[in-house]
C-alpha cells in the first residue's frame, strides 16, 4: 500500500504553542459520486477530495479497523 510516506511523522511541536490563526468552521461538505465526500472550508480553501475508503482505513475505531481488514 503506498501513498502514505508522511504516516509515522510527528507533526512539529511548536505548531502546538502557538494560538490558532483563526477558527476554522462551517465547512462545505459535498459528497462525490457514492464513493467520496469534497470538503471546502468556508475561506474557500479546498481540503480535497476524501474517500470513504480512505476514511475507513484512517478510523482507528473497532467498527472501521474490522471493515478495512476484511477488504
Ligand atoms: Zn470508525
Amino acid at each position: 500500500m503506498g501513498g502514505h510516506a508522511n504516516m509515522g511523522q510527528l507533526p512539529d511541536p511548536e505548531l502546538f504553542r502557538q494560538p490558532p490563526q483563526r477558527r476554522w468552521e462551517n465547512p462545505m461538505i459535498a459528497a462525490v459520486g457514492t464513493y467520496a465526500i469534497r470538503i471546502t472550508w468556508d475561506d474557500g480553501h479546498e481540503a480535497g477530495i476524501y474517500t470513504w475508503k480512505r476514511l475507513r482505513a484512517t478510523c482507528p475505531c473497532a467498527e472501521c479497523t474490522a471493515q478495512t481488514a476484511s477488504e
